[in-house]
């Protein structure tokens, strides 16, 4: 390798509340990581990030804290997210050169002075020209849409923190919805759920789980009986408990019906002429939470219109905001405007 590869890292990074993915131009998906961080909290260093910080979860005593600094779709903690994102970068390009140009998607909720946090963090990491992308956008160029065609296309993009939900055409979004049901909700809905029916204390993985494993949105063809362990509210002591599918599908019925209210209010403000594109080529799923069992059939059921999981939904965005990278000329007018305040 010659030296001048060594300050030719151009990277492409989704930086997603559950989980974030770096792109290296020509190298392809070289992270895929929890964005979890551990640190210390009397100094604020970080001690752990990524995957070795997730299994520090729910284990931490009183000097460290695990957080996830994106959780909400918002930074919760600036400092601590400027430290992961540095962390991050920094294992990607192996800690031989900084970034020589970045792009990074995020949720087209934030706010400026979030916008304006991650690019100092990217530059603070050493990138030279810092670029940001929607989510949703990124997403649809990721599944190889066509985004400058005069012709619309909606993503629904359903991570941890938020759903984004965007319809596309000419380079732009047309009109766009980020709310703050997604993956987490769907846990936390089981973790109560377990309360409520069963006086059970379950912890959130658990309940994560068991969303992936038997969470459904519509009637499985066979409802399958899993066996749950948590602790028992009352008796405070540990117990077991059969549940079925059905159950969990119940549980998570609200923040599905919110997701659909969601797409369904998105539809309304879009204008006719692309609600006939959407009709003809039909919603897009990216994001984790596009794997729940049957979410397609359901969204389909209560739109009418056709819906299609993406392939490989967890790394659509990463590897669109690897193609706005690999293409920086082309995709230039993709990139969210910098605004100087
Ligand atoms: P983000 O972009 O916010 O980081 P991701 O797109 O990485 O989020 O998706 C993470 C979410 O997807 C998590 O809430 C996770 O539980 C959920 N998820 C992953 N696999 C499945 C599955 N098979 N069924 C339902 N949800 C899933
Ligand atoms: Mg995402």
């Amino acid at each position: 390798m010659g030296l001048f590869d060594l300050f030719s890292n151009d990277i492409a990074m989704d930086l997603g509340t559950a989980n974030t993915l770096i792109y290296i131009k020509n190298k392809g998906i070289v992270l895929n990581e929890p964005s979890i961080v551990a640190y210390d909290k009397n100094t604020k260093n970080i001690i752990a990030f990524g995957n070795s910080a997730k299994q520090m979860m729910g284990r931490e005593h009183r000097d460290i804290r695990v957080t996830r600094p994106m959780r909400d779709g918002v930074i919760a903690d600036f400092e601590i997210a400027e430290g992961m994102i540095r962390e991050f970068i920094k294992k990607a390009s192996h800690g031989l050169s900084a970034a020589k140009r970045i792009v990074v998607a995020v949720s087209t909720g934030v706010t400026e002075v979030e916008k304006r946090a991650v690019r100092d963090s990217a530059e603070h990491a050493g990138a030279k020209e810092v670029h940001l992308i929607a989510e949703p956008m990124a997403a649809a160029i990721g599944i190889d849409i066509d985004v400058e065609a005069p012709v619309g296309c909606m993503i629904v993009d359903i991570g941890g923190g938020t759903t984004e939900i965007a319809v596309i055409a000419l380079s732009g979004i047309v009109n766009e919805e980020s709310i703050r049901i997604a993956g987490d909700e769907m846990n936390n809905a089981i973790v109560d759920f377990f309360k409520k029916k069963y006086n059970m204390l379950i912890g959130e993985r658990t309940a994560e789980t068991i969303k992936c494993e038997v969470g459904s949105a519509v009637p499985l063809k066979e409802e399958i009986i899993i066996n749950v362990k948590g602790r028992d509210q009352i008796a405070g002591i540990p117990k077991a408990q059969e549940v079925s599918s059905a159950e969990i599908r119940e549980a998570l019925q609200s923040n599905i019906i919110q997701i659909i209210e969601a797409v369904k209010r998105t539809l309304e403000k879009t204008p006719p002429e692309l609600s006939t594109d959407i009709l003809d080529r039909g919603i897009m799923l990216t994001g984790g939470g596009a794997l729940l069992k049957g979410l397609d059939e359901r969204i389909k059921m209560e739109t009418n219109l056709p819906v299609f999981v993406a392939d490989d939904p967890l790394t659509a965005v990463v590897r669109g905001t690897g193609k706005a990278i690999e293409n920086i000329q082309k995709y230039s007018k993709v990139f969210i405007k910098k605004r100087n305040f």
